[in-house]
């Protein structure tokens, strides 16, 4: 029976409820008075719920889709501003020993070069990601409790902040580790992590059960209700995340949505970032092979529907994605993106085609290689203003606060002043020339759009301590 309050995933993720929404959205795809309707209610911001959101992503009407992609690009501009905010992941580990049929960490995969790193090549690693100006971080293990063990994780995790190479730091590192213990969640929180990341790969129980056929992961509850257990142990911001191409993309949308209600009814507070990863090629995997691949209109439809039914979840696009797509992503709701990535274990330090004999370590093959710089000044060239910041869960702005925040429409007035004073950090410590001029003639601009007279005259003091050296500055 499906209930958004229970705490049992069969039935927060209530695979009937699932099926009579698709059912619901299939027979009113061309009710174009409904379809306004469910516009009317976006514009209010204040959220859709599963079932209007998937009459709009069902809808096939030419001129309603126009509407919902420019509502989407009106929200993002509403309540994102024109920040972008940047992360690179960092793979610890790739040890793993389930069996995620779509993913070349799988246990059976016995060619793939297995690597841990030690402390020393984490840094090694840390000092590499700040050299290119990076400051928040996304950690990323295989399952394995004898060579990932938590303790690892969290060992990794104090080297990770420890670490100050010149002016760099590590000033927010998220963690994308397997489903685990509310004991666990709670040392994570106590390690100080950002936002904990799980991506659900699917929500259809059948199709889980038999991509994931061994290892821990196997258990479709115990991973769902991972996040009801990282709430529970104190950590105040979870990631979701579906992986298209693996199921229904229909299906998986109105689960998603589900799941985020189904945490703001019991925890009184949504996810804090939803992810689109969309399933690649990798060592041992071909995502011809997987029947449900999505292509890049459906992709953007459903990240313009994600924008709209949840205005206060910032949303995620990586590296998986090309340029091209990338640029249309952000248009329509993407808040974070990834830059310079590598998915292999080691792979900053040592990068993959620089090594001799190199041993192919990646978890899968990324579209956008495009260095950090290039896609900084590729971000202000089209009017964004690249951020690193790491204010808001570093001043407690986190969970339902962050989120009454956001509801206030107060964030602005803090992170478009951080955004900008972190990007003139990066244009300090680590830009290339043209860069620097382009992104220091957008810091000018963008100081003067401040609205609140003290903030303004603090953020030109703050970038002027820039200037001659401070840093971190933040409100
Ligand atoms: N091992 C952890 C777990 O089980 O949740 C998470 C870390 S894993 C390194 C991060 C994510 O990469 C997975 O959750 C999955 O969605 C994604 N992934 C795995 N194989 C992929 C592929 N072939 N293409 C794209 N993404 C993939």
């Amino acid at each position: 029976m499906y209930n958004p309050k229970s705490t049992k995933a069969e039935e927060f993720i209530d695979n009937e409820e699932v099926l009579s929404t698709l059912e619901y959205a299939n027979s009113n795809k061309n009710n174009l008075e409904l379809v306004d309707k469910i516009l009317e209610k976006a514009k209010l911001g204040k959220g859709l719920t599963h079932r209007e959101a998937s009459v709009l992503l069902a809808c096939e009407d030419e001129g309603k889709n126009q509407k919902i992609f420019s509502l989407a690009k009106k929200m993002k501009l509403e309540y994102y501003g024109n920040r972008i905010v940047l992360f690179a992941p960092l793979y610890l580990s790739n040890y793993c020993i389930n069996g995620c049929v779509y993913c070349p960490y799988h246990a059976k995969n016995k060619h793939i070069p297995r690597k841990k790193m030690t402390q020393e090549e984490i840094k090694k690693e840390v000092i590499a990601l700040q050299d290119m100006g990076h400051k928040r971080l996304a950690i990323e293990t295989g399952e394995d409790p004898v060579n990932n063990p938590i303790e690892y994780v969290l060992e990794s995790l104090k080297t990770i902040y420890s670490i100050h190479h010149k002016n760099g730091a590590i000033r927010r590192a998220n963690v994308n580790i397997a489903a685990t213990t509310v004991e666990n969640y709670r040392k994570l929180k106590e390690a100080g992590i950002g936002t904990y990341i799980l991506f659900q790969e699917t929500y259809n129980k059948k199709s889980y059960e038999e991509l994931h056929p061994t290892g821990p992961k196997h258990n479709y509850a115990y991973h769902t209700e991972a996040m009801d257990r990282a709430m529970q142990g104190g950590i105040d911001d979870v990631g979701l995340g579906v992986l298209f191409g693996l199921e229904s993309y229909k299906y998986e949308f109105a689960a998603l949505l589900m799941h985020a209600e189904h945490l703001e009814a019991v925890y009184g507070v949504g996810p804090h970032t939803i992810s689109v990863p969309r399933i690649k090629h990798a060592d041992d995997i071909n995502p011809e092979e997987f029947d449900n691949g999505i292509d890049d209109d459906i992709f953007t439809k459903i990240i313009a529907c994600i924008r709209i039914s949840v205005p206060y979840t910032g949303m995620i696009i990586s590296t998986r994605e090309s340029k091209e797509c990338r640029r249309k992503a952000l248009e329509l709701g993407i808040s974070q993106i990834s830059g310079a990535s590598r998915t292999s274990v080691g792979g900053y330090a040592q990068p993959e085609n620089e090594e001799e004999n190199f041993e192919d370590t990646s978890q899968f093959d990324v579209s956008d290689r495009r260095t950090l710089d290039e896609v900084i000044n590729w971000l202000i060239e089209l009017g964004y203003v690249p951020s690193f910041c790491t204010a808001c869960y570093r001043e407690g702005r986190v969970g339902d606060r962050f989120m009454a925040i956001c509801k206030e429409q107060q964030i602005h007035k803090f992170c478009h002043p951080n955004a900008i004073m972190t990007l003139q950090e990066y244009l300090e410590d680590y830009a290339k020339e043209p860069t620097k001029i382009a992104g220091k003639k957008l810091v000018q601009q963008e100081v003067e759009k401040i609205q609140d007279g003290k903030i303004k005259q603090l953020t030109k003091e703050y970038l002027e301590k820039i200037e001659h050296g401070e840093r971190d500055f933040r409100f």
